[in-house]
């Protein structure tokens, strides 16, 4: 009989609970015990929505109060030394400093989780780590579902994974060589699960998905040996891959001393094939059909086609789940009481995913006939969403068809378009300059939050936003900047401003998905052809460009950064949604050029992290990107100078793609990393200009001058100083006032002693901006 299963519910709560509680007690409003009350209430009642969706077995051990994988390294004991924990057991105090930080010692650094925007806590190595059970978090809240009367499937990160997604502290150390100390407590752990009654744990390794070094893919083999060896009790294992395809290591996953696979059939539904073929007469193979990193209703017909094959070929072993844990969908879809009835008819959050799963598990047990409504249901929404009106935009799919390669290139040459922007910006060399945002000070928020909720009217925030902008001009103007912005005061968020202006978009009212810790995101969802009715930028860089001689950034989000944040279409590739919102975005920056804006900076802060998993897929991602980019930035004069901005460092594997999108000037996050992104300008000449940021905005740390001058000077060694601009790492929201011009007071101060040093002119002849 073919079970269903979940390989993960969203911890945070349909109304953020988790968020509040554990908020409240960091503040110190509750105690530890009430933070743990609160949490033992949400993990039960998501384990009884689970069970009442239909699920057979249900996940114990996705909960977490801040993350995953932090969660492994105080379960196996693996706390870096400088918090001192000695060894006694992690407790909730020890497991917050490491993932917050104290007065004391900085948190553990935090990296993005695969391709999501969940971000895990990085495991740290070195040679002194050892490893021990010390925490009970696990084995408390199996005892917990058991006496609910829940059939756990116990969830943990593997061996591998946990110690392929860490990272070394010492150098030269070798983390794989702790697999040998890290397998025994894996062992002790399983074994005490057995003791508890649990029957299956999904062991999770992702990392597999990945392109794996060999000596890696060895340790896999020789890590689950060890966990079956003669002697050791241990629950059945389920080892599960996601968010990509593992079908080159089907051999060798097939030969795995575990008792099941999980693989993602969403992400690489290719890889089916190679599994079915030979798979082994006593493992059981779950198959990831249910989408769990997007938001639309499943092609149920199809994909119980897909699972009844594969139900034949395996003669009855299959299991039914979502492609991955639903941590990266939001909740509940029937908190949704203001979405369009017939786009919300055409969507599915966590909740509904697992009905989903439930109903395929039912037709694969009882055939299509008992399923015959759900089906005739699910067909019904898809058809309605293809044919709705609602998704096409004539005016935009004619405009695809009429792209030409020339609309996706400047009308000259770099060398050209440079010397006709500095006939007419002269600006002095390092010029300086911001990302683009502006301290999002309570009075702003309150003054957005009144407009939204209609205590004031229109006229009276338009003044609020214009009083901000003339705050942040004549701020510009004591400071002493070459290029100005002006400030994004009126911007909740860079994508949920455009996406609000934007066909195509619809926003959620508790759309909620974990980004790290108690922090959560709320993507827009992307279900039709873009199109822009209006501009959305223009008056407020109009005014912000009439109350000084400066020039003005025009600042836009890029249309990479608008598709990954973003939940979008499953019904025409990514690639074509890119070019539609890129089609947008270059009607905006052919607005601004008209209304006289002469530097317009197109952010593409998520341009890195949309690169798939696996390298031999990048270069196709890199073309549309990079494409989509170029449309949105070309329509322009050779006069007119596009900037764009990324955050993240490590580029400087895709530098090639980044020096094609052919910006002007590119500002990028560098100064956490002590610039380690001018390595690798060493072998990569940059041909335009770039502004390397000079400081870290996030943290309130204000650097010297002589520091950022420091990073300028090295800066200066890969990269002809001519080229260079001053600027922070990223946007200063986040930020106050007083932090920021005395940062930005320095910074200029930085620019000017390097010019002087440099022999260079300190001020541009200050030619009019327009
Ligand atoms: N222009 C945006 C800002 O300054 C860029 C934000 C980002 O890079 N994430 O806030
Ligand atoms: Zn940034």
């Amino acid at each position: 009989m073919a079970l269903t299963h979940n390989l993960g519910f969203p911890r945070i709560g349909a109304r953020r609970e988790l968020k509040q509680a554990l908020e409240a007690h960091w503040r110190g409003d509750i105690d530890e015990q009430e933070l743990k009350d609160r949490a033992a209430t949400l993990r039960q009642r998501h384990w009884s929505v689970q069970r009442e969706a239909g699920i057979d077995l249900i996940p114990v051990g996705d909960f977490a109060f801040y993350d995953q994988m932090l969660n492994m390294t105080a379960l196996l004991g693996a706390v870096p030394a400088r918090y001192g924990a000695g060894g006694e057991e992690v407790g909730l105090g020890l497991y917050f400093a490491m993932a917050r930080g104290t007065a004391a010692q900085p948190a553990m650094e935090m990296t993005k989780w695969f391709d999501t925007n969940y971000h895990y806590i990085v495991p740290e190595f070195d040679a002194n780590t050892r490893f021990r059970i010390a925490s009970q978090q696990l084995f408390e809240e199996v005892a917990e579902a058991r006496a609910l009367g829940i059939v756990p499937k116990v969830v943990l990160i593997g061996p591998l994974t946990y110690l392929y997604l860490g990272k070394e502290t010492e150098p030269g150390f070798d983390r794989l060589g702790l697999l040998d100390s890290v397998l025994p407590v894996y062992r002790d752990i399983l074994a005490r699960l057995a003791a508890l009654g649990v029957e299956w744990v999904q062991i999770d390794e992702p990392c597999l998905v990945l392109d794996l070094e060999d000596d890696w893919l060895e340790g896999l083999e020789r890590a689950y040996a060890v966990l079956s060896e003669t002697g050791s009790v241990r629950p059945k294992l389920l080892l599960a891959t996601y968010f990509e395809g593992v079908g080159a290591h089907a051999g060798r996953l097939k030969e795995l001393a575990v008792e099941g696979l999980h693989i993602d059939l969403c992400r690489a539904p290719d890889q089916l094939d190679a599994f079915l073929e030979g798979y082994p007469a006593d493992k059981v193979l779950s198959l990831g059909v249910i989408d769990g990193r997007n938001v639309w209703r499943a092609d149920l017909s199809q994909v119980l086609a897909t699972l009844v094959r594969a139900q034949v070929s395996l003669a009855g072993r299959v299991w039914v789940a979502p492609s991955c844990s639903l941590l990266h969908c939001p909740v509940d879809l029937d908190l949704e009481t203001r979405l369009e009835p017939e786009i919300r008819d055409w969507l599915a959050f966590s909740v509904q995913k697992l009905r989903e799963v439930s109903i395929l598990g039912r037709g694969l047990n009882q055939g299509e006939d008992a399923i015959r409504a759900e089906l005739d249901a699910a067909d019904g929404a898809r058809r309605e969403r293809r044919e709705s009106p609602r998704i096409h935009n004539p005016a935009t799919q004619a405009r695809l068809q009429r792209l030409t390669p020339d609309d996706a290139r400047r009308a000259s040459p770099f060398a050209i378009r440079r010397e006709k922007q500095q006939q007419r910006f002269r600006l002095p060399d390092l010029p300086t300059t911001t990302i683009g945002s502006f301290p999002q000070t309570p009075e702003i928020r309150q003054a957005r939050a009144a407009f939204r909720k209609g205590e004031i009217g229109n006229l009276e925030y338009l003044e609020a936003m214009r009083s901000e902008i003339r705050l942040a001009i004549g701020k510009q103007e004591e400071i002493g900047l070459d290029v100005f912005v002006h400030g994004e005061a009126e911007r909740n968020d860079m994508v949920e401003y455009f996406g609000e202006q934007l066909y195509g978009y619809v926003f959620t009212e508790n759309g909620w998905v974990q980004s790290y810790g108690s922090r959560c995101v709320k993507p827009p969802i992307l279900y039709g052809d873009v199109y822009r009715p209006e501009p959305m930028t223009v008056e407020w860089i109009r005014y912000a460009q009439s109350l000084t001689e400066k020039p003005v950034k025009g600042m836009l989000t890029g249309p990479i950064t608008m598709l990954m944040w973003s939940f979008v279409r499953d019904d025409q590739p990514r690639s074509a949604t890119a070019l539609q919102l890129a089609l947008a975005i270059r009607d905006e920056v052919v607005d601004l050029e008209r209304a006289g804006i002469g530097i317009i900076q197109i952010d593409e802060p998520a341009f890195r992290e949309g690169l798939p998993l696996k390298r031999t897929d990048w270069s196709t991602y890199l073309e549309w990107a990079v494409r989509a980019f170029r449309v949105s930035s070309s329509g322009v004069r050779d006069d007119t100078q596009i900037h764009t901005h990324m955050c993240y460092s490590e580029f400087n594997d895709i530098l090639p793609a980044i020096a094609d999108m052919e910006a002007d000037v590119i500002t990028i996050e560098t100064s956490r990393s002590r610039m380690e992104l001018l390595d690798g300008f060493g072998q990569f000449k940059y041909p335009n200009e770039i502004g390397p940021g000079v400081y870290d905005i996030h943290s309130p740390r204000i650097p010297e001058t002589g520091e950022m001058l420091e990073l300028l000077d090295r800066a200066c060694q890969v990269i002809d100083p001519r080229q260079l601009w001053v600027n922070p790492d990223c946007g200063l929201k986040t930020r106050n006032w007083p932090e920021v011009v005395t940062a930005l007071e320095r910074m200029v101060d930085a620019a000017r002693a390097l010019r002087a040093r440099l022999g260079t002119s300190d001020s541009g002849t200050g030619a009019s901006p327009a």
